[in-house]
């Protein structure tokens, strides 16, 4: 559950959501807008905590962390991709990439970042300014950040929705080929690639879960739980 505001002005965002997601699965959160999509992400990936009930990853209860426990955990477990990219645009790709590693207290090392833009086919730009890509090149550079801290998850809020369909075909494409050795939660509001790249889809309207959509079961059914929508008043 999660609450916005307090007694005189409350927003439910997230109405008794219950789920589970597995490694291995490229998961789409989907619905209109205001329907808590972000909501459900940022709860998630720890960005924000529910108001009630419990986040678990891989057997840490996220949701009961202290700020500093859990600024340690979102730096090594999980990676983000945002709509707006968020690089620093007056440095170079290579540079973006490192200081990832550098948060991470790693060593950085050209031919690791050589080999997460090779796999985004980004290798011939490692020295080129951010400010001087496209938006697709940029999505590209995020993900290549994302992926170099090695994380469980990669979480992406509307990674395509500033770029046009040729190319967020591309980007979904790379997250798809991501799945299958990340678990890959991405919210979208385009249904045609979500339908196209996702295993399953959670369907959230008015911040319940409407429908759990599985189109391309990978794993044991009996792993996915989810509870009934239970209306808000
Ligand atoms: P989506 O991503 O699906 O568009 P959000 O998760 O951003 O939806 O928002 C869900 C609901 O929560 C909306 O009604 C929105 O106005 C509200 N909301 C989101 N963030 C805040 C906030 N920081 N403070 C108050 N209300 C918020
Ligand atoms: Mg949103």
């Amino acid at each position: 559950v999660k609450y916005y505001g307090n007694k005189t002005s409350l927003t439910k965002a997230l109405n008794d959501i219950s789920l589970t997601v597995e490694q291995g699965e490229f998961t789409a959160i989907m619905g209109a807008s205001g329907s808590g999509k972000t909501t459900l992400l940022n709860c998630i990936s720890t960005i924000d905590r529910p108001t009630g009930g419990k986040v678990w990853i891989d057997g840490v209860c996220t949701s009961e962390l202290k700020k500093g426990e859990l600024a340690d955990f979102r730096r090594n477990r999980l990676g983000f991709i945002f709509q707006e990219f968020n690089l620093i645009s007056n440095l170079n790709v290579k540079e973006n990439i490192a200081l990832a590693l550098k948060m991470q207290g790693k060593k950085v090392a050209e031919k690791d970042i050589l080999d997460v833009l090779k796999a985004v086919d980004m290798e011939e730009f490692i020295y080129r300014r951010v400010n001087e890509l496209s938006g697709g090149q940029k999505q590209r550079i995020a993900i290549a950040r994302a992926v170099i801290k090695n994380p469980r998850i990669i979480v992406a809020d509307e990674p395509a929705g500033a770029l046009d369909s040729e190319t967020s075909n591309q980007i979904f494409s790379l997250l798809k080929d991501l799945s299958e050795t990340h678990l890959v939660i991405v919210v979208s509001h385009q249904l045609e690639y979500a339908q196209k790249y996702a295993n399953e889809i959670i369907h959230l309207k008015n911040g319940y879960v409407e429908e759990l959509e599985v189109l391309k079961p990978i794993l044991d059914l009996s792993l996915i739980h989810i509870s009934e929508p239970t209306r808000p008043e």
